[in-house]
């Protein structure tokens, strides 16, 4: 079965397929870059994902102090692996 995420759509929480813009972690309200370091350590269970700053900071999210996630953060996938291309 394809793995599915949980992602944060205009407010309402969606299961989809691809992880959206940015991750964010639950317990501290932080969101970040999909290839941010603490991010990718994070447990699964407190792992959401945004589709857009917009959702991101309209849950109360605020933006990772190691990663610095900007708003016209853009990825790629390459093999499996998601790449930042622009920020
Ligand atoms: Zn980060």
């Amino acid at each position: 079965m394809p793995k599915k995420y949980r992602l944060i759509k205009n407010g309402s929480s969606v299961k989809s397929a691809l992880p959206g813009r940015y991750a964010g972690w639950k317990k501290g309200k932080i969101f970040g870059r999909l290839t941010c370091a603490s991010g990718l350590r994070m447990k699964e269970e407190n792992r959401v994902f945004f589709r857009s700053w917009e959702d991101a900071v309209a849950a109360g999210y605020r933006p990772c102090r190691h990663c610095h996630p900007k708003p016209d953060d853009r990825y790629v996938r390459r093999r499996g692996t998601i790449r930042l291309v622009r920020s």
